[in-house]
């Protein structure tokens, strides 16, 4: 922090020495020869003189003390030293008292220049530390890095992100939060070593700088492991237990670039790769990892115009009772309808939604939607259709997610026992305890819930259908070769034997042929929803089937 580390500053500091030592040398000739300066009819007397000189030497080592609290004040200790040096020699040979304000004068000007220093250093050190951790900020990491990238020094660059941390400032609140960001400092701080250096960026995020030229992996893998040791947080007397995880992106330099922020933007865009991959991951930058993240940028800012001007709607895909063929109800599905045409499938947007928080501003708008377009003609029509609408499992997983479905239950006046929600098994595994909680309140007003593309996951059988559900959704996937697959068959059999043992029932999807038709319907499947029956229709059409 120390170095004269803008090019001028040198020069500069230079300039303003050179100055100083020919006023100082001047005030020495004014004394000597009584030089006095005429100034229109009056005239300034040696000593007012020496005064104005005296103060323009002030002046100017303030400056350099200004240009650099260091360099700066060793330089006007000089200036000032060899003036009380002068004085003292003077005041000596000549056993005089007049030298006495200058020496005074000087003494005055160091002690306050050293206070001017100090603070500037002290501003220094906090604009370059972060006060919640104690470590560098990443203005001064950005500093550090572009030094050692001027010096033509190898590295890599890590952005480290702790995937869970939000969980822990929602739960126990930001004091707590801020305890676990700097024991996390602590940790990370300690398996780095003197492998490299370690500061704290926004958020729950760290930037390390590993100055190892080898791979790097060892490095990060040991600290996922310190961060991921349990983590024990004691709030009102009760410890609570805490597993972190975390993702990391690595840029190399020079391999990648040579240019600190260039560095920074590459380790970032790699850890959002990481992290979408998942917890404990590593991402390395390449450039096609560049043109995916630039891809998903394009898809989200699609999907806010969408959202901001309204080019999103809805189309219903019915869903029949295979005995006989009766209308159960439909699946809402979303839409993009862009004046430019140049839509996006929701298989695309939504998975694209959910890594941001998109999704939340996307489930609430369809759920108001499809609602608000439902609620007076299911409740006046004499019978019991169901309307099903996805939500995502970051939106169930949700603290208080479902007093805001209540709350568009009331404002649409919406029948909530005609209400389904769709979720997946992840819903199970994002946030659980939150998500068990949803459902319980949705449950009790009447809502059912749906467990959608059963059969991809990796829970089993037995723990799924522990959980609260009305409805087993068969994924496509079963669907598709299930005349001809024996084995997809038996586990189709067992899958709608056991969710009718535990008073669940079962629904197939992407049933597109009779002859699919007719092996669920020998399984005594409950429902279908397929091209077989029905795609995905216009309201208008939909309202009409009612
Ligand atoms: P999903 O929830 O599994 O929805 C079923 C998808 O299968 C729909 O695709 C539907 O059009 C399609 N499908 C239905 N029957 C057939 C069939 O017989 N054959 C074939 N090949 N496809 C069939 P879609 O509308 O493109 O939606 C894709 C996924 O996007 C959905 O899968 C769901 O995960 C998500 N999605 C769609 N709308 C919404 C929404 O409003 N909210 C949320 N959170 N996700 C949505
Ligand atoms: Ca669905
Ligand atoms: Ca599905």
């Amino acid at each position: 922090m120390y170095k004269i580390n803008k090019r001028y500053d040198s020069v500069f500091l230079i300039i303003i020495f050179a100055l100083s030592a020919v006023l100082v040398s001047s005030t020495v000739l004014i004394n000597r020869f009584q030089i006095a300066l005429p100034l229109g009819n009056s005239v300034i007397r040696s000593d007012s003189l020496c005064g104005i000189v005296q103060s323009c030497i002030f002046l100017l080592t303030i400056f350099a003390v200004l240009v650099n609290y260091n360099y700066g004040l060793v330089g006007a200790m000089l200036v000032f030293g060899f003036q009380i040096g002068i004085g003292m020699v003077n005041g000596i040979r000549m056993r005089a008292t007049g030298s006495i304000p200058g020496v005074f004068n000087a003494a005055v000007s160091i002690f306050v220049l050293v206070l001017i220093s100090r603070q500037l250093a002290k501003r220094e050190r906090e604009s370059n530390t972060d006060l919640v951790t104690g470590l560098t900020n990443r203005r001064a990491f950005e500093q550090m890095l572009a030094w050692k990238t001027a010096k033509h020094q190898s590295g890599h660059v890590v952005y480290f992100i702790l995937n869970n941390f939000r969980a822990i400032n929602e739960n126990l609140g930001h004091r707590y939060g801020d305890l676990v960001l700097k024991e996390v400092a602590d940790r990370i701080s300690e398996s780095i070593g003197d492998r490299g250096i370690v500061c704290k960026n926004d958020g729950a995020e760290y930037l390390l700088l590993l100055t190892d030229k080898g791979n790097p992996i060892e490095a990060i893998e040991k600290i996922m492991k310190a961060v991921g040791e349990k983590l024990v947080v004691t709030k009102d007397g009760i410890n609570v237990n805490y597993f972190l995880t975390c993702s990391a992106g690595v840029a190399s330099f020079p391999k990648d670039s040579n240019d600190a922020s260039t560095l920074l933007k590459h380790a970032d865009v790699a850890m959002v790769d990481a992290r979408h991959r998942g917890a404990g991951e590593i991402s390395f930058y390449d450039s096609k990892l560049a043109n995916g993240i630039a891809h998903q940028q394009e898809v989200e800012r699609k999907i806010k115009e969408c959202l901001e001007n309204n080019y999103f709607y809805l189309v219903y895909q019915p869903q029949y009772k295979l005995e006989e063929k009766a209308l159960r109800g439909f699946e809402t599905l979303i839409r993009m309808d862009r004046p430019d045409g140049e839509n996006i499938s929701p298989g695309e947007f939504i998975g694209v939604a959910e890594r941001t928080e998109l999704i939340h501003q996307i489930d609430n708008y369809v759920l108001r939607r499809a609602m608000w377009e439902f609620g007076s003609i299911i409740r006046n029509a004499d019978n019991d259709i169901v309307l099903s609408i996805n939500v995502s499992a970051k939106g169930m997983g949700r603290a208080g997610f479902a007093e805001t479905v209540k709350s568009i239950i009331n404002e649409t006046d919406f029948p909530a026992n005609h209400l389904e929600i769709e979720l997946t098994e992840y819903s199970f595994s994002e946030s659980a305890e939150h998500t068990v909680e949803n459902i319980r309140v949705l449950k009790d007003i009447g809502v059912k819930i749906a467990l959608d593309d059963f059969g991809t996951g990796y829970t089993s059988l037995i723990q799924l259908l522990r959980l609260p559900i009305d409805l087993l959704k068969i994924d496509k996937s079963l669907i598709d070769d299930i005349e001809t697959s024996q084995q997809n068959q038996d586990f189709i059999d067992s899958v709608i034997y056991m969710g009718h043992i535990m008073d669940c029932e079962v629904i197939s999807e992407g049933v597109e042929t009779d002859e699919q038709l007719a092996v669920l319907k020998e399984h005594k499947c409950d429902f279908v929803q397929g091209y077989v029956w029905g795609k995905p229709l216009s309201y208008d059409t939909a309202v009409s089937m009612i």
